[in-house]
């Protein structure tokens, strides 16, 4: 491996106006320069891109020749051991010319980001490759930086081998990850760099190994200094990447039904308002299905009856009092001349009141429906 290293390439994307025709084919539009948030003027991604067709996808043609050499946690010494496994795999490979080492990270400073690889190979100078993107993830900033190297080392001449060693393995995983995410089109433009290399010979294979930042190897601790070292300003502070305005449309959304739940009535007169832990009432996210659904999402029957009664839609006295006055509406104990929810969950001896004790919480509540699977369910009672 070579010690000094040239500049190989370097484009600052927020520069975008001043890079050369060829530059620009390179950035693969990246990032786009744009004063204001236009999604239309993004590369957008096609479903039909041929490295996502079944049967056509390196999963299905070259399963074989790509591997992801991760660091077992279990084990004791997990830091000690993979710094060992990466300085035999340099000693190894530093007489084969045949292997590219490609070492990526990515930093961010400000809201810009900055991706760096270091592309090693025998007898072959040293390759750097530096990006600069304003609000992009880190994970699209590691798989960038990936993607960089991997570009870089295809491109060389005699190699078989391509080992990418990376502090962000779950983004380097992204790659083989067919379902959708936000980093399809640097997937799409890996796999398709891979697929040549695949093809034109079959020996070329591909390799991702972990490397933790704390175990500070001596060539990833190079890109990770690289990566922290530039200290770059904005042109255009407003410019924003497909992933952040995704990001604060998410924001928005959260936002507007945040708002449109608590400012107007749009939930129902009858919503049954509970409370969180802390005691704040349970909100709209749309994060892990919502906070109502993590509680009783798990059961249909249980999720059946704890809408029905939020809702006020269940098949009680109240409801068929609103909608189906000619039928009973009393509560079958006698004890309460219209079987209401609020009978229901707080007085009526036929349930358990499991709710008692905190009665406006959403775990009480769950308690309540769960000491008492005939509460709001379409049975005879
Ligand atoms: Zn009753």
């Amino acid at each position: 491996m070579n010690d000094d290293p040239p500049i190989h390439k370097m484009y600052k994307v927020h520069n975008i106006g001043s890079l050369t025709n060829c530059q620009r084919s390179l950035t693969k539009g990246h990032i786009v320069d744009s004063n204001t948030k236009s999604y239309g003027i993004f590369p957008s991604f096609s479903p039909l891109d041929p490295e996502f067709l079944p049967g056509h996808r390196i999963i299905d043609k070259f399963s074989n020749r790509f591997s992801f050499n991760l660091v077992n946690k279990k084990e004791k010494n997990h830091i000690k051991i993979r710094g060992q496994e990466l300085d035999d795999l340099t000693l190894h490979c530093s007489s084969e010319s045949n292997t590219a080492f490609v070492i990526s990270n990515a930093s961010i400073k400000n809201d810009i980001a900055t991706s760096v690889s270091h592309i090693h190979s025998v007898n072959q100078p040293l390759i750097k490759t530096v990006h600069h993107a304003s609000f992009v993830t880190n994970t699209e900033a590691e798989l960038f930086a990936i993607r960089c190297g991997i570009n870089q080392a295809c491109s060389l001449d005699h190699i078989n081998k391509i080992i990418v060693v990376t502090n962000s393995i779950h983004a380097a995983k992204k790659i083989f990850n067919f379902g959708s995410h936000p980093y399809q089109i640097h997937s799409a433009a890996i796999l398709k760099e891979l697929h040549s290399f695949f093809l034109s010979n079959e020996d070329n294979i591909i390799e991702f190994w972990e490397c933790p930042s704390k175990l500070r190897w001596k060539f990833h601790h190079d890109v990770d200094k690289d990566s922290k070292s530039f200290s770059v300003t904005p042109s255009y502070p407003t410019k924003t990447s497909w992933d952040f305005c995704k990001k604060l449309d998410a924001n928005e959304s959260t936002n507007m039904w945040k708002m449109t739940f608590q400012a107007l009535d749009r939930k129902g007169t009858h919503f049954l308002n509970l409370l969180d832990d802390d005691l704040n009432i349970i909100e709209p996210l749309y994060a892990r299905g919502g906070l109502w659904l993590q509680v009783f999402g798990h059961s249909n029957s249980l999720c059946m009856r704890a809408v029905r009664a939020i809702t006020n839609h269940a098949p009680i006295g109240e409801y068929r009092l609103r909608f189906f006055p000619n039928m009973e509406f009393a509560c079958p104990c006698n004890n309460y001349p219209i079987e209401t929810r609020r009978h229901i969950l707080h007085e009526c001896r036929r349930f358990n009141r499991y709710w008692n004790p905190r009665r406006d919480t959403l775990k009480h509540f769950i308690m309540f429906l769960t000491a008492n699977p005939n509460a709001f369910a379409f049975i005879d009672n």
